[in-house]
């Protein structure tokens, strides 16, 4: 039976940073909903347009649209054997009880929830001095985690790129919409019992540490 790992938390709590270790230490595929909006805003496609109008604003887009996406990732039997660490989605109700139908036709289900929490200050902090690189999205922090060369991917040498949404007054509507839309989830997956909670203010490799720790139970 596969197995799926949804993270949780408000935008720069580190699920992407966590999500990349995740994914190569346990084999699972990485499904991030953010990366897959921007590959598609990057390639102009129609979902591309769509998106972008909302994510520049700071706004979720739209369940059908996010939904229809993941669906047809999730799908793909080849990219995503035993299963995946889904990173961003789901981020509404609707989307929770999408996921759950859809992971039924396949025979998997959310089998763990980690929680990764962070003050709103560091939320902010984080999210500011956020790099991405071009190619493949591997992130940096210009003071936590830099890379050795300025402006330059440690791993596969493409462009670093600073996200238009990570302005502050951007990043504060997109904690107020994780507030009022996603934090619903955090009460479903609790009463699931499959909520883990970790402390996401804490050294990179202890988050990790702690998420694997829990995974194991
Ligand atoms: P963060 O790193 O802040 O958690 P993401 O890269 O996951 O941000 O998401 C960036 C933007 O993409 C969101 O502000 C939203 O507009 C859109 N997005 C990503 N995932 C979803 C989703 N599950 N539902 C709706 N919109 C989404
Ligand atoms: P999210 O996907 O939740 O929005 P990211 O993983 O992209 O968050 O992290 C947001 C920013 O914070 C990135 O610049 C990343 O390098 C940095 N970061 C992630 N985890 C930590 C940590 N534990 N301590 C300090 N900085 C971190």
């Amino acid at each position: 039976m596969s197995t799926y790992i949804v993270l949780l938390g408000p935008p720069g709590a580190g699920k992407g940073t966590q999500a990349k270790i995740l994914a190569d230490t346990t084999k699972l595929a990485h499904i991030s909903s953010g990366d897959l909006f921007r590959e598609n805003i990057q390639n102009q496609t129609e979902l591309g347009k769509q998106a972008k109008s909302y994510m520049d604003k700071g706004e979720l887009v739209p369940d059908d649209l996010t939904i229809a996406m993941i669906r047809e990732r999730i799908s793909c039997a080849e990219c995503n054997k035993g299963g995946a660490i889904l990173d961003g989605f789901p981020r509404t109700p609707a989307q929770a009880d999408a996921l759950e139908k859809m992971l039924g036709e396949y025979g998997g289900q959310v089998n763990a929830v980690p929680y990764v929490t962070a003050a709103e200050s560091i939320l902010i902090e984080r999210t500011g001095g956020r790099w991405l690189c071009r190619e493949t999205g591997h992130v940096y922090h210009e003071k936590f985690s830099p890379p050795k060369q300025t402006g330059v991917c440690d791993i596969d040498g493409s462009e670093l790129y600073q996200r238009d949404d990570d302005k502050k007054e951007t990043v504060t509507k997109r904690i107020r919409v994780y507030f009022e839309q996603t934090m619903p989830l955090v009460e479903y997956y609790r009463q699931r019992g499959r909520l883990i909670e970790i402390n996401g203010v804490q050294p990179v490799e202890q988050v990790t540490s702690e998420l694997l720790e829990a995974l194991k139970k």
